[in-house]
This record gives C-alpha cells, structure tokens and sequence, in this order.
C-alpha cells in the first residue's frame, strides 16, 4: 500500500545531534563543525534538552544521531532518560560500529529501530562513498542488531556514486532482515556543498528529476513487494499537487550540541536556526532566519530548494517552472501489502 505521510501537529519529531564527533569521513556528510559545533552533551545536558520537547504533542519521537551516536558513552542512559520522559519511540541512527557495546546495555523494549546507513549494495561503492571496511561493519552490525533481537533500518542515500545498485538493495535487504528501508536524497550541504562535489547538474551529485522517478519508485515497490516497509521523499510534485513547508505545518527539531535547532534540514548549513537552546531554555533567535523563509509563497515551491540545489528546478520559455519541488520531509512510504 502506498500513501504519503501528511505532516501532522500532534506528532514531534527530536532529530538529536548529541555529538559530531565520527570514526568514519563519508563524502557526503552533512556535519559542519564550524556551524554545529565539536561538543559532546554531557548526559545530564542531554536529558534536560529531551525534558524541553517531551511534553510539545500527543506523540514525541527522538532520533540519536551524531556524528556516531554510539561513540557516546552515555547513549544508552541517553535512551533510558527518553523513555523515562515518555517519548514515545527511541531510534538510533549508526554507521553500524556499534561503539560502547550499546547492543548489550539497551533493549529492544527500549530501542524501537537501529537505524544503519548503508550507501551501497556492494563493499566496493558503500567503502568509496562511506571508506574502507564500512561496508563490511555496516552489514556486521546490522546482522548483531537482528541477531539481538532489534529492529532494524537502513538509510540509502542516493546520488550519481551509488544509483545504478539501488535495484540490488532489497535482496541484500531481504537477507540482512532488515524491516524499513528509508531511500534519501542526497543534500548539497555539508561535504556535498564543497569542492567539485558542489556542482549542479549532470556534473554535482544529485540524479535528475528522471532519473529519481524512473528509479526510485520502482525499488520501493519491489522491496515494498518483498515485505520491507519503505519511505522515500517525494522531492518533486505531480501537477495539482498541494505543496506544504514542514518548517510552516509539522513539528520537526534538528539539535545540534552547540545548542542550535533547525526546523528545516536545508538550512543548517547556515546561521539560520530560528531557535536557539541556551541555559536549557529553548529561545527564538529573532532576526533574519529559516522561520522568515518558510512564509515566502513561490511556484517553484520549496525556498531552500531554490536558494541552495537549483539544480532540482526547471523552467518553461517564459521562465515559468515545470514543476514544484516538495518540502524535502515530505515522505512516501509503502507498507507490504
Ligand atoms: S557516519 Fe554519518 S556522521 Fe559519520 S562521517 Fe558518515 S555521514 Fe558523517
Ligand atoms: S525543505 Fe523547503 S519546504 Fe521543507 S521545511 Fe525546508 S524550506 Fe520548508
């Protein structure tokens, strides 16, 4: 069954840097030290944060992320001040390293997803994006989590390096018995957003609007087929329709351990946080920010999309775009029928 996930008021969703601190230098890495910080939040820290957004919806969910979450000594107490704080489900995204012995000091009552990234089918286009021996970590940590008893995810992101194995994921996926496959698009930020790896086009890392429908799509229904649940972003609009920025309508957080929050991905690229967590209170920053973007109404629909990856836009010959690209959270996903 295919649906796309209306953004929703009652649900917040915790997107929590607790660190950035990482063991791995993937390509595409969207930590920027000089915007996010090198801190890493001490637990008592990390627990007065959760405690500010734990009561904001009916349904609060906090993802751990980094940098490598698990290079955190305290992640598993991390987990514990979570659930003891009612959130309503705990996901932990890892390169699959698996640091700290976390399998061992965090249940699957406690842990709802680990979620692995994974950017290849085979050991050696994963190690070329994500370096050497990732691959081989990554499929070993996901066969523990199982073996463990967790539930598991996968990230694939998808850019020029890695699209022609994306058809060769849901078998390894089948195999791994990994349950959700979250397919992304690559962002130009972070490592994207520098060097050659910055251009647009045919010669940046991001497909095109063709090669995303023809491709994604079509695996998501194949692994969909085989019985793994599967979301991917919608990135470009059908005609007709409606168009929503998540920074407008949803309750989406992006933490950083310099105390910044985003409330959209795109921006965190730039001092454009429109919230700021200082003396564990949570402030406005005021003055020119993401929240002042997020009101600008334009037909090619999402503002970040056209300031930062105009690569994604096309226009007609009067300069009228083909088509709307769509808020970057906005997700389709198929369930097994
Ligand atoms: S594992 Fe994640 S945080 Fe670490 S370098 Fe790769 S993308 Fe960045
Ligand atoms: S990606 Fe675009 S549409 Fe989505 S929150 Fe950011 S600015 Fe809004």
């Amino acid at each position: 069954m295919k649906r796309t996930v209306a953004f929703s008021k009652n649900a917040t969703n915790l997107f929590f840097h607790i660190l950035t601190r990482c063991n791995l230098r993937c390509r595409h890495c969207y930590i920027n030290p000089a915007q996010h910080g090198r801190e890493t939040l001490p637990l008592a820290t990390i627990t007065r944060w959760l405690a500010l957004f734990a009561d904001k919806s009916q349904t609060t969910n906090v993802i751990f992320l980094g940098g490598e979450p698990t290079l955190h000594p305290d992640l598993a107490q991390a987990v514990q001040s979570a659930r003891r704080l009612g959130y309503q489900s705990v996901t932990i995204d890892t390169n699959g390293y698996l640091f700290h012995d976390i399998l061992a000091r965090v249940t699957p009552a406690e842990v709802d997803y680990f979620s692995f990234s994974l950017d290849g089918a085979s050991a050696p286009t994963n190690d070329r994006i994500r370096g050497a021996g990732s691959y081989a970590a990554c499929t070993a940590g996901i066969r523990r989590a199982a073996a463990a008893g967790f539930a598991t995810s996968v990230i694939f992101t998808v850019s020029r390096d890695n699209l022609d194995e994306l058809q060769q994921m849901p078998p390894l996926l089948q195999t791994l018995g990994v349950e959700r496959f979250f397919i992304q698009v690559i962002g130009v930020r972070g490592q994207s957003a520098r060097g050659p790896a910055a251009a647009q086009g045919p010669a940046g890392p991001q497909v095109s609007r063709q090669e995303w429908c023809q491709s994604v799509p079509a695996v998501a229904a194949r692994a969909a087929a085989m019985g793994i649940t599967v979301s991917y972003p919608k990135v470009f609009l059908d005609p007709g329709e409606p168009f929503a920025c998540a920074g407008r309508v949803a309750c989406n957080y992006f933490i950083f351990p310099n105390g910044r929050v985003y409330r959209c991905p795109l921006c965190e690229d730039y001092p454009l946080h429109s919230l700021m967590i200082a003396d564990d209170t949570l402030r406005e920053t005021g003055g020119i920010n993401e929240a002042g973007l997020f009101q600008l109404d334009i037909p090619e629909g999402c503002v970040m999309n056209k300031l930062i990856q105009p690569g994604n836009l096309a226009y007609d010959e009067t300069g009228r775009p083909l088509y709307r690209v769509a808020c970057c959270l906005l997700k389709e996903e198929l369930s097994p029928d």
